[in-house]
C-alpha cells in the first residue's frame, strides 16, 4: 500500500508566488458497498440503477470537462454484496487481489478514508485488501492503543497530496492537499469481536480539531475531511455516530465529503434545512459539502474556484452537484466496458456461489409488508436463529431457558429504494435466496436477557414507526430518519405497537419520552410477561454488540456466538429442513386498532403479484409513487 507522506517536509514553494486563480474539481463516490455492476445477485438480475462500472462512466466524464481533478472515496466501499462477501472468505477459492480495490484502481483515485463495514471481516483480511491498493487510505481517528494520539494511528491520520494544477493563466502551480479520514468511533462496538484489544476509536470532531492545525503546519494549502459520517441536526454529542455538521464548522477545514447516511447532499430542489445545512448552496455551516447517496448510484462534483495570494491557496468560490447514474429524467450512464470486463472473474465466481442449490421454501417469502405485519419472511429467519441456538447451546447451563429470537427485515425499501426488498420464491431455493433473507455477515448469537430488557428492546424497535394521531388518516406509516432494519421482531413473545404514542427512544437509545409506552399487551406463553423472567434471545452479533443501542442495561453479556457465518448457518440449516414459517408466526404482534385512522406505506410494485397479502392487510393499491414505489393505504 502505498501509504502517502504523512509526515512529509512542508513543501516549499521556490516558484514565483504571483498572485493566480485556478479551478479544482474534486470528485467524491461514498458507501460504494461493493457495487461494482448494475447486477442484483439476490434477484440475479442484470441492469439496476448502481454500480461502480455506471459511475465510472461519470467519472470519465466529469475529468474531461475540466482540466485539473482529483477523485476521493469516503469508505464502506468493500462490504455489502455477494461479491464482497465471496471474496472475502477463503473456502470461496477466491485468490485475487480484492476486487473492489482492483476496481478502484483502475478509476486512479487520488485517496480514500475507511468506513464502519471495512472493519466487518476483520483487521487481517483488511490488511490485505488495503495492500492491493494503489492509492493511499487515511484515517485519524482510529488508533493501536487506548490513550494513542494520531502517532499510533492504525492508517495514516492525514495525506499530503501535492499536486501540479493548471492555472487560469494557462501556468503549472503547486497545491498541496490535506486530507483527513475520520470513521464513526461506533465501529469499536460493531465490531467488537474484531476490533477489542486491537483497535480504539475515538471522537471524530476532537480528532479533527487536534489533527487541522498539524495538516497545515505540515504544508496543505486546503483541507478536505473524508468523513464517513452523516448529518444530524440534533445537538452535537460527544462520540456522535453523525457528526458532518460539526466537522464542517471547524477551523480550518476548506471541504468535507460525508457519508456514511446513504443520503443526497446537496439537493438543489430542497432550500436550506436551517441548523447549517444549506442545499442551494451546497455548504454544511459554510463549508462546500457532498453526500453522494451510496452504491455508486451519485458522483458528487465539487468545483472550487481557488486563488494564490501572496502565496496562500484560498477557496473563493465553489459549487456541489451530484449527478445520478440514472433518474426518472436521466438517461442511464451504461456500465463502463472495461470496468465490466476488469470485475467478470469475481462476478462469475460469485454468480457460482449464489447459484447453488440449498433446499426448498414451502411459500413464497418477501418483505415488502414486513413493517405492517407479522411477516413470513422474518418469521423464517427467526425460526431459524431459534433451531440453531437451541442445539448449540444443548448440553449447557443455558439450556434450561426458554429461547425467543429477534430480527428486523433487513430490506423494506426506504432509502435502497423500491427494489429493496427481500423477495423468496417457493421451490427450489438457492444461496442467493438465503442472501437475500440474510444479507449482512452477522454471526449469530445467544444473548441472556430479562423480561424487562425485552421490553425495551421492542420499545428500541418501535421507534420506525411515525406518531399517528387519532383521528388525522392519511399519514406515512414510517419514520424517515429511522432504517426498517432497525425493526426488530422478537418471536416467542406476542404484543401490540400502539402507534398513537410517541416513541420511547431515540435512534441512540436515549430516553427521549419516559412516560410513552408502544408496546402494549406484552405476553410470553398467554400470560403478561414479568420484568423478572428470563430468556435467552437469539440475535445477531451487531445487535448484541450495542448496534442501534437495543441492549442498553448489559452490552456485552454474549453467552454463544456461532464460528460461522449467520448465513451460513441458515443455508445448512435449510439443507435438510424445507423453509417454512412456525404455525403460529401471525399472532406475534400487531398495531393497536385505531379505528377510523388508516396509515400509507411506500413499498415495492412486486407487491401486485400478491393479492392475498395485499388483502389480507386490508391494503388500498394508490398507485406508484414518483420514486417508483407501490403507494398503500392500510387500515389501523
Ligand atoms: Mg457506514
Ligand atoms: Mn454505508
Amino acid at each position: 500500500m502505498n501509504i502517502g507522506t504523512p509526515f512529509a517536509v512542508p513543501h516549499v514553494c521556490a516558484e514565483a508566488q504571483s498572485d493566480v486563480s485556478a479551478q479544482l474539481r474534486l470528485l467524491g463516490t461514498t458507501d460504494l458497498h461493493a457495487h461494482l455492476l448494475p447486477y442484483d445477485y439476490y434477484a440475479d438480475e442484470d441492469g439496476r440503477p448502481y454500480g461502480l462500472s455506471r459511475t465510472a462512466t461519470l467519472i470519465s466524464a466529469a475529468r474531461a470537462e475540466v482540466a485539473n481533478t482529483m477523485l476521493f472515496d469516503n469508505g464502506d466501499a468493500l462490504q455489502g454484496t455477494p461479491v464482497g462477501d465471496v471474496t472475502s472468505q477463503c473456502s470461496s477459492g477466491w485468490s485475487g487481489p480484492n476486487p473492489i480495490i482492483a476496481a478502484m484502481n483502475r478509476l486512479d483515485y487520488d485517496a480514500a478514508g475507511l468506513g464502519n463495514h471495512e472493519f466487518n471481516f476483520g483487521l487481517d483480511w483488511l490488511g490485505r485488501a488495503l495492500a492491493d491498493a494503489t492509492f493511499p487510505f487515511t484515517c485519524a481517528n482510529v488508533v493501536t492503543h487506548p490513550g494513542a494520539g494520531p502517532e499510533g494511528s492504525y492508517l495514516p491520520p492525514y495525506l499530503l497530496l501535492p499536486r501540479q494544477l493548471r492555472g487560469d493563466d494557462g501556468q503549472m502551480h503547486t497545491l498541496t492537499l490535506g486530507v483527513i479520514g475520520l470513521v464513526p468511533p461506533q465501529i469499536a462496538i460493531w465490531d467488537e469481536a474484531h476490533l477489542s484489544g486491537n483497535l480504539c476509536a475515538h471522537d471524530m470532531v476532537d480528532t479533527a480539531r487536534a489533527i487541522i492545525p498539524k495538516v497545515r503546519a505540515a504544508g496543505a494549502d486546503l483541507v478536505l475531511l473524508l468523513a464517513h459520517t452523516g448529518i444530524d441536526t440534533t445537538a452535537p454529542r460527544p462520540m456522535a455516530e453523525n457528526a458532518a455538521l460539526a466537522l464542517a464548522a471547524l477551523p480550518g477545514v476548506d471541504a468535507i465529503m460525508a457519508g456514511h447516511s446513504h443520503d443526497l447532499f446537496p439537493l438543489p430542489a430542497r432550500s436550506s434545512d436551517g441548523g447549517g445545512v444549506d442545499h442551494a448552496r451546497g455548504t454544511l455551516h459554510g463549508t462546500p459539502a457532498l453526500l453522494a447517496g451510496a452504491y455508486g448510484t451519485h458522483l458528487g462534483v465539487m468545483d472550487l474556484t481557488l486563488t494564490r495570494r501572496a502565496g496562500r491557496w484560498k477557496i473563493n468560490g465553489h459549487h456541489c452537484e451530484l449527478r445520478a447514474v440514472a433518474g426518472p429524467c436521466a438517461v442511464a450512464a451504461a456500465p463502463d466496458a472495461e470496468m465490466s470486463h476488469a470485475v467478470r472473474s469475481a462476478h462469475s465466481l460469485t454468480l457460482r456461489h449464489m447459484r447453488r442449490p440449498i433446499g426448498l421454501s414451502t411459500q413464497r417469502l418477501h418483505s415488502y409488508l414486513a413493517l405492517v405485519r407479522p411477516d413470513p419472511s422474518v418469521a423464517v429467519v427467526n425460526l431459524l436463529q431459534q433451531r440453531i441456538l437451541s442445539r448449540a447451546i444443548a448440553g449447557t447451563s443455558l439450556a434450561g431457558l426458554p429461547i425467543l429470537s429477534a430480527t428486523p427485515a433487513f430490506k423494506t425499501g426506504g432509502r435502497g429504494g423500491p427494489l429493496n426488498f427481500s423477495d423468496v420464491p417457493a421451490g427450489p431455493i438457492s444461496l442467493r435466496h438465503a442472501a437475500d433473507l440474510y444479507p449482512l455477515p452477522n454471526h449469530l448469537c445467544g444473548v441472556p436477557v430479562t423480561g424487562a430488557e425485552l421490553r425495551d428492546w421492542l420499545e428500541r424497535a418501535a421507534i420506525c414507526f411515525a406518531t399517528q394521531r387519532p383521528g388525522r388518516p392519511e399519514a406515512m406509516l414510517r419514520d424517515p430518519a429511522v432504517p426498517g432494519h432497525d425493526f426488530d421482531v422478537i418471536e416467542g413473545l406476542s404484543y401490540q405497537i400502539d402507534l398513537s404514542a410517541p416513541p420511547r427512544y431515540d435512534r441512540n437509545g436515549a430516553l427521549i419520552n419516559a412516560g410513552a409506552q408502544r408496546i402494549r399487551n406484552l405476553c410470553f406463553d398467554r400470560s403478561p410477561l414479568r420484568d423478572t423472567d428470563r430468556f435467552l434471545l437469539a440475535t445477531n452479533t451487531y445487535r448484541a454488540q450495542g448496534g442501534g443501542a437495543f441492549l442498553r442495561t448489559r452490552r456485552g453479556a454474549i453467552a454463544h456466538v456461532s464460528k460461522r457465518l449467520l448465513r451460513d448457518e441458515m443455508a445448512a440449516e435449510i439443507a435438510h429442513t424445507p423453509l417454512a414459517p412456525p404455525e403460529n408466526y401471525s399472532a406475534n404482534w400487531c398495531f393497536s386498532p385505531m379505528p377510523g385512522n388508516s396509515v400509507l406505506l411506500n413499498t415495492g410494485p412486486a407487491l401486485r403479484s400478491d393479492p392475498a397479502a395485499l388483502a389480507e392487510v386490508g391494503a388500498e393499491d394508490l398507485g406508484l409513487t414518483q420514486d417508483g414505489f407501490l403507494r398503500l393505504r392500510i387500515p389501523l
